[in-house]
């Protein structure tokens, strides 16, 4: 697949151009934490501010609903963005081009402020529209959404002969993603974790397609585990998943995709720091306690499932990485993948913070900003956001 990039958008001096930027960052009282999706997108801004562009950026925060929420304006992120790109930044409250004032870089509002956003409404779209002489995709975490700023809106520019483009960041990202879905050095192991268990299953089963081996730990273990029919405590369980699952295991198998489960966990009446902690066999965990973390010998065989990969895909701590007595698993794995030769990709906020969290950030070849879009991608999916910028030419 190609896309057409910043090199397509042509002369831009003197132009609004609208970037879609995924400045989705954590807020804590009102100020930024990580910042990593801020600095993710200057690259595109500086470049399209250097070829003398005025720049309109807008971004979806949280999900405030289609209604105003004061806790999610995006002034905390302007003042980031102002600071990153050593330029006056003005941030909207409301999203009027009326009061679009003069300046090099305009923050909107909010996107999801307005229930168009989410619902990829054509008037809203047009709305947006209006501040727009040219406009830049740069949010590779939405282009799987289907939302008015990503799908509705580039569609009506390209309709008015306007350009739409992908930025730097969206372009990297398809380049890296791309080779591991088409062409990636075997062999390729993926690694799945986390918590949002229900996005991810539907995930596994493409991704047998593609892969040697699949290694599962964190929370969505549970839901394999159970469907094999082991006991898993307390631990989170989709119930009603646990047919798609077990079919997904077993197609897996069948194509030779080795699978790996925990075998043992790290378990305790409650997530919570002080709690006692046991470790037990994963496909028994006694009533009453849940599986927070894999045991060492899970360790041990995740590690060595990992030492000779060609390539490996990370989404997903390995456990409540978040607390030090559930922490170990999700260290252990960073380390496996820093030390690996693999070409490594990794997805998903939290695995990325655990990494971060873990100084191993720069060990891997690329660090994903988008968690469900790089899985969706990976699945092999259209996806709404980078269908429009697909270069027909
Ligand atoms: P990512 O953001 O990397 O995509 P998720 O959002 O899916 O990952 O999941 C991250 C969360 O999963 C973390 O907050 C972590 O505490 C939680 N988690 C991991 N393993 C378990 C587990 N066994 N039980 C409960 N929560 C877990
Ligand atoms: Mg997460």
């Amino acid at each position: 697949m190609t896309i057409r990039t910043l090199d397509a958008l042509g002369d831009v001096a003197g132009a609004r151009v609208f970037v879609r930027a995924d400045l989705n960052v954590p807020l804590h009282d009102g100020v930024v934490g990580d910042d990593t999706r801020i600095a993710a997108m200057v690259p595109t801004a500086r470049e399209l501010l250097e070829r003398g562009a005025r720049l309109v950026v807008a971004s979806h925060l949280g999900r405030p609903k289609g209604t105003v929420v004061e806790d999610l304006r995006l002034a905390p992120v302007g003042r980031v963005l102002a600071e990153r790109l050593g330029t006056r930044v003005t941030t909207l409250d409301e999203v009027t081009p009326d009061t679009l004032p003069n300046d090099d870089v305009v923050l909107l509002e909010n996107l999801r402020f307005d229930p168009g956003e989410e619902a990829n409404d054509v008037t809203f779209a047009g709305a947006l529209a209006e501040y727009a002489d040219a406009y830049v995709d740069d949010a590779f975490g939405a282009v799987h959404r289907a939302h008015a700023s990503v799908a509705a809106l580039p569609e009506l520019l390209l309709a008015s002969g306007r350009r739409a483009v992908a930025g730097r960041l969206v372009q990297r990202e398809v380049d890296v993603l791309g080779r591991l879905l088409h062409d990636p050095a075997r062999p390729f192991v993926a690694i799945l974790g986390g918590a949002k268990v229900s996005d991810k299953l539907g995930v596994i089963a493409s991704l047998t397609e593609r892969v040697d081996a699949l290694v599962i730990g964190g929370a969505m273990a549970f839901t394999l585990i159970a469907a094999e029919g082991g006991k898993v405590g307390a631990s989170l369980l989709e119930q009603d998943r646990l047919d798609d699952v077990k079919s997904a295991l077993t197609a897996a198998r069948e194509r030779g995709v080795t699978v790996h489960l925990p075998s043992d966990v790290v378990a305790a009446p409650a997530i919570e720091a002080a709690a006692p902690t046991d470790v037990v066999a994963a496909e028994a965990v006694p009533e009453g306690l849940m599986g927070l973390d894999i045991g060492p010998a899970t360790i041990a065989a995740f590690t060595d499932a990992l030492a000779g990969a060609g390539s490996i895909l990370w989404n997903g701590p390995m456990g409540v990485f978040e607390l030090e007595p559930f922490a170990a698993g999700t260290r252990a794995v960073a380390h496996a993948c820093a030390e690996s030769g693999a070409f490594t990709v990794v997805g998903g906020g939290d695995s990325l913070a655990a990494i971060t969290r873990e100084g191993l950030a720069g060990a891997f070849d690329h660090l994903s900003t988008g968690g469900g879009a790089s899985l969706e991608f990976l699945e092999g999916r259209s996806l709404p956001g980078l269908a429009i910028l697909e270069d027909d030419a």
